[in-house]
């Protein structure tokens, strides 16, 4: 079975749509989160993933999207993004949106789907390898892809300790009996200092997991963003990559 796995696409339809332009034939398409929020065409990234067939967990964006309290812990451009994304996005969105389940394993997979972390789900940044090691203890099942960081990066256990790696282009690796956790990065507002959208891709056939960086349009959401009257650091950030 080969699966992509797409995080944080906030809004950023031009960066998806270049995303599944570039996959190869894959069975199902998972995602950890963060859908809407920051970039200009939230409605539009909804219907698209559900039209991709995409399945996965809701993030502190779509949380707030949906209307739930996220929004108070948001910096002042992220709230300001929130509020303008409340009210541009319709009612059949927003359901889909507070129906994202915090955690989700996909039926017959070793995978457990969160945006934040296994033992909290919706706001943990894992980006330490003490977190890491704290959450593989509690994780339910040998794998587990989160979000949130917007950085691609894996965490393995290896004898006693955790091993923690941050994943550049075309990274592979080993699907074996050590527990994992693997953040694919984020296609709509990456943060690892490279603007490419980033993803990866599980084969578990071959058991390996690959991470993958596809170039977009960046100017193009730049503009709808200001366009649309949204911050401007959000905007300058999608290229810088930060
Ligand atoms: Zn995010």
């Amino acid at each position: 079975m080969k699966i992509a796995v797409l995080s944080d696409i906030h809004s950023n339809l031009v960066a998806l749509e270049a995303v599944l332009a570039s996959l190869p034939s894959v069975d199902a398409i998972w995602h950890t989160g963060d859908v809407v929020g920051y970039g200009p065409e939230p409605q539009a990234v909804v219907e698209r993933l559900i039209a991709a067939g995409g399945v996965g967990v809701r993030g502190n964006h779509d949380d707030a999207a949906a209307g739930g309290a996220s929004i108070e812990s948001f910096n002042p451009d992220g709230y300001r993004a929130m509020v303008w994304t409340r009210r541009h996005i319709d009612e059949g969105a927003r359901q889909y949106l507070a129906a994202l389940p915090e955690r989700l394993v996909p039926e017959g997979s070793t995978f457990t789907l969160v945006h934040g972390s296994p033992r909290d789900p919706i706001w943990e940044y894992l980006d330490s390898t003490p977190a890491a090691r704290d959450n593989l203890g509690v994780l339910a099942t040998p794998h587990c892809l989160v979000g949130h960081t917007h950085v691609p990066r894996l965490f393995r256990e290896s004898g006693r300790r955790v091993e923690s790696q941050v994943a550049g282009e075309d990274n592979v690796v080993e699907i074996d009996g050590r527990r994992l956790i693997v953040n694919p990065g984020s296609v709509g507002q990456p943060r690892d200092g490279d603007p490419r959208s980033s993803y990866v891709l599980i084969d578990t056939a071959a058991a390996t997991i690959a991470w993958r960086r596809i170039r977009y349009d960046i100017v193009a959401t730049q503009s709808a963003m200001r366009a649309a009257g949204l911050p401007e650091w959000l905007a300058d950030r999608l290229k810088l990559g930060r």
